[in-house]
């Protein structure tokens, strides 16, 4: 008897099928978490470079708070000399790291809150 259910419920009801909807229904909720409602467009070379770079210095930062002290993306803790992008939201990321992302989605990469350039510089190009 058992052994007949079974079959019906796998004939009518096709188990990939099922595994591969609540994989997309889970991918889908977690890209709603990762990407609130639009998704801002990458920055141009010209926003890059009005960003706030500096190069980081342990004995600069020591009294900020530890967890600043390492890169989001990477994961991997802020050494001397590497260079940082600072951000409105006050995170930071190493630039070659950051780079990659603001090119392709306008927001930071821990926070989600959008990248706003004030391209105050008037650099004449
Ligand atoms: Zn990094
Ligand atoms: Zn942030």
């Amino acid at each position: 008897m058992d052994e007949d259910q079974e079959s019906e419920l796998s004939s009518e009801i096709p188990s990939v099928d099922s595994l591969v909807n609540d994989l997309t229904s889970q991918m889908a909720r977690f890209q709603l978490l990762q990407v609130p409602t639009k998704k801002p467009p990458g920055l141009t070379q010209e926003a890059l470079d009005c960003l706030h770079v500096k190069v980081f210095s342990s004995s600069e930062t020591s009294s900020e708070s530890r967890a600043l002290q390492d890169c989001g993306i990477c994961l991997e803790s802020f050494t001397d000399g590497d260079k940082l992008i600072h951000l409105q939201c006050g995170h930071k990321f190493h630039s070659a790291c950051l780079d990659p992302w603001i090119r392709s989605c306008g927001d930071c990469p821990f926070c989600r809150r959008c990248i706003v350039v004030n391209s105050q510089s008037p650099s004449i190009k």
